[in-house]
């Protein structure tokens, strides 16, 4: 069983409802908008486990939506396509969307990569070692490690890393970094992120160029393999 709450953003009444019913087959709950401002009313008032976001959209569009809930969430995020803004794509990655399906779809196969995706995020959180490269994380022990030696973090460039490791390959702006390691009611500098991201990275060696500057929106730990 999937389970899990879904915001699902798409005009077009057929096909929305279309996937709703495959959704909750999966024991997955649906919350609708028809529209990019409704999108956003939702998304202030609850809490998801995964957005499916329309691109083409009235009142607001897709991209608006995404960067707006990308401001304050790394929940992860499904674009709907239309043929010919494959180019987008490239625009997208850059904004932490997770994954692209490209219109006309198949319900099953949207519906697969949302298990996938929920399955995902939710091991993530329950798996207490991460290993990328040679960087190993335990979080049992709280502790990292380099080529199997420990590095010496303060909490908060632990909880920087542990961010970073959750959302490989994904741009996260320096709010989302604040809002996850300081929590949201810490009042204060952006340029602390900077600050304690460029402190991690020399501590992370050669591990710490992995560590990528999104020009005008955060950083993104980038992952090849
Ligand atoms: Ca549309």
């Amino acid at each position: 069983m999937a389970g899990g709450t879904i915001l699902l953003v798409e005009d077009e009444k057929n096909l929305r409802k279309l996937i709703k019913t495959y959704l909750e087959r999966e024991m997955i709950n649906v919350m609708e908008a028809a529209d990019g401002r409704e999108a956003l009313e939702l998304w202030d008032t609850d809490k998801y486990d995964l957005v499916i976001l329309d691109v083409m959209l009235p009142e607001y569009d897709g991209w608006t939506v995404c960067k707006r809930i990308r401001r304050d969430s790394y929940v992860p995020i499904i674009m709907l396509t239309a043929r010919g803004e494959e180019e987008d794509k490239l625009f997208g990655f850059d904004l932490g969307v997770d994954d692209y399906v490209t219109k006309p779809f198949s319900v099953k196969e949207l519906v697969a990569r949302v298990k996938a995706l929920l399955k995902r995020s939710n091991h993530q959180l329950l798996t207490e070692v991460i290993e990328v490269g040679d960087l190993k994380i335990d979080k049992k022990m709280h502790q990292a490690f380099l080529d199997g030696k420990p590095i010496d973090l303060t909490p908060k460039e632990y909880d920087l890393l542990l961010v970073f490791l959750h959302n490989q390959n994904q741009a996260l702006t320096r709010e989302i970094i604040l809002d996850n390691v300081w929590g949201y009611d810490y009042y204060g500098d952006l340029r602390t992120v900077d600050t304690h991201v460029k402190r991690l990275m020399k501590k992370l060696k050669r591990m710490g160029k992995q560590i990528i500057t999104v020009r005008g929106l955060g950083y993104r730990f980038e992952v090849t393999n």
